[in-house]
């Protein structure tokens, strides 16, 4: 059987390479080649760039509620193909449907909507100068470049078109290699809602087109989602132009579970917090510091419910809620963290091997993983793992446990749970991270503003704010009095 081969979708409509070269996409739960695309030569990186130039000319001349209509029809349509679109990122990522079918088009159907409702009440300041006055108008950016990784492909899309289109930019969007398709359905819900040709354009391929994107000097800037040591690469390159940039990056959070915590609820958080997505979640609570007293009661209920709730297999079975790894490579990478972990003297709670379900054996399936007695400078308690990877450590001082959750070149998230209003606050203050939770962990939505402290990023997504990262003040001075002049 033929598989599909996908084009680069630009100036509204598929466009064929010319170098002829295509990479193939394998579904990470059968590991089947299930479709390939073709790589975004430099005949359609230029198309894309004249395209860009084109959609922008027209788009950024639309008033902003003209354009808000049409984004809130591209919005129902994502709604309206929710399962069809949800089904393409469960055989491209190997999620659980039970996720994706609740979770990544709605998650990113959302944000399209929140910012299509604020792009026609973005406005300007006017203010006196004696009798001369000033205002200042929002303009759009130009041509945006979007990045995006493979845990979340489709939501990824919509976070950054969702306000780089609202705000009047054109997009040209590549997609990770590993999960290509959802980006492409976008697009064409995107250009049936009415979005002119041009102005969100999907680019395939791996890092070298991620890099053109970074260096050409017709974008004005770069939003990207990936890790820590691509994201310095990008910024890097984005200097040479002096792109502006968005910066989402690993995390490796803590969760800290104080003695008069509810402690299923906090098993709840830690769980989500590490196998949601089987433990592909940039946020995900790696680092679970709880209290000496309530350590042995946590870990027997953590240790009973990963053995007992969490079944992994076909993807696609809605009673599955966990799923495989994106890649055979990534898990090896994972398989690896997990024999250092046994080898730096950290316990095996539970899992720590490779599964292979009945229902999908040749998947890149890792166990539930929990390592007990874990020490501080362990390499499981230091490294962004991205996978199924808990590691669980004991404290005893308020101050002390603050300390070592702040001890890392990272600060994407953090949480806390205790019932004591005052301690929740006070401690959740001090983290060194852009998004905290107090007794929940791992919701996000639109409004809420989400980004990295420390190397975790640069800039934030979703939330009023965003907006003003997708476009520039412009001042102008209205002279109302003769000029005084001594020439
Ligand atoms: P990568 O950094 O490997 O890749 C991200 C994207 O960048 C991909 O599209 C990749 O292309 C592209 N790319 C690779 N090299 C370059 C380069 N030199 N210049 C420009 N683009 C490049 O991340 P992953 O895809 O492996 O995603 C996992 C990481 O993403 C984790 O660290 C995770 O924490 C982080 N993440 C952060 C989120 C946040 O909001 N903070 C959310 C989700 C994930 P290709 O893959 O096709 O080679």
């Amino acid at each position: 059987m033929t598989t599909p081969v996908y084009q680069n979708f630009i100036n509204g409509d598929f466009l064929k390479n010319q170098s002829g070269e295509t990479f193939a996409v394998k579904n990470p739960a059968t590991d089947e080649v299930i479709y390939h695309v073709e790589v975004a030569d430099s005949f359609v990186q230029n198309a894309a760039i004249e395209s860009a130039k084109q959609g922008f000319a027209v788009w950024s001349a639309m008033a902003p509620i003209e354009r808000s209509r049409i984004l809130l029809k591209a919005v129902a349509l994502l709604r309206e193909r929710n399962d069809l679109l949800a089904k393409i990122e469960v055989l491209d990522t190997g999620k659980p449907w039970q996720e994706a079918e609740c979770v990544d088009v709605q998650t990113g159907a959302d944000v399209i909507e929140y910012f299509a409702g604020l792009a026609p009440a973005q406005v300007g300041q006017q203010q006196m100068v004696g009798e001369d006055f000033y205002y200042t108008r929002k303009e759009p950016l130009g041509i945006c470049a979007g990045i995006g990784a493979w845990n979340y492909p489709l939501q990824i899309a919509c976070w950054k078109s969702g306000p780089a289109l609202a705000a009047g930019n054109a997009l040209i969007f590549k997609p990770s290699e590993e999960t290509p398709l959802g980006a492409i359905k976008l697009a064409e819900i995107f250009t049936e809602a009415g979005v002119p040709a041009g102005v969100f354009n999907v680019v395939q391929g791996a890092a070298e087109v991620g890099q053109w994107l970074t260096h050409s000097p017709d974008i004005e800037k770069v939003s990207f989602t990936g890790e820590v040591g691509t994201g310095k690469k990008v910024v890097a390159s984005a200097a040479g132009t002096l792109k502006d940039v968005t910066m989402e990056l690993g995390g490796k959070s803590p969760l800290l579970v104080f003695e008069d915590a509810d402690i299923s609820q906090a098993v709840s958080a830690a769980m989500l917090g590490n196998f949601y997505t089987q433990g592909e979640i940039c946020t995900n609570c790696t680092r679970i510091y709880v209290h000496k007293s309530v350590y042995q009661q946590f870990i027997d209920e953590l240790k009973t419910r990963t053995e007992q709730n969490i079944v992994a297999g076909d993807p696609l079975d809605p009673s599955v809620n966990f799923g495989a790894l994106i890649s055979k490579n990534h898990h090896n990478l994972v398989m690896g963290y997990i024999e250092k972990g046994i080898s730096e003297g950290a316990t095996l709670l539970t899992g720590g091997k490779a599964l292979r379900p009945e229902s999908a054996p040749n998947g890149y399936f890792v166990a539930p993983t929990v390592f007990t007695d874990c020490t501080d400078d362990m390499t499981i308690v230091k490294e962004e793992i991205f996978g199924p990877v808990m590691s669980v450590l004991v404290f005893e001082d308020e101050d002390d446990v603050i300390r070592r959750a702040n001890d890392t070149h990272l600060g994407l998230a953090a949480g806390v749970f205790t019932k004591d209003i005052k301690r929740a606050h006070r401690v959740i203050h001090q983290m060194q991270a852009g998004i905290c939770w107090i007794n929940s962990y791992g919701n996000s939505p639109a409004e809420m503003p989400v980004g990295g402290y420390k190397q975790s990023g640069i800039g934030r997504e979703n939330g009023i704010e965003t907006l003003d990262h997708y476009t520039q003040t412009k001042s102008i001075y209205v002279g109302m009095t003769d000029i005084e002049s001594p020439f």
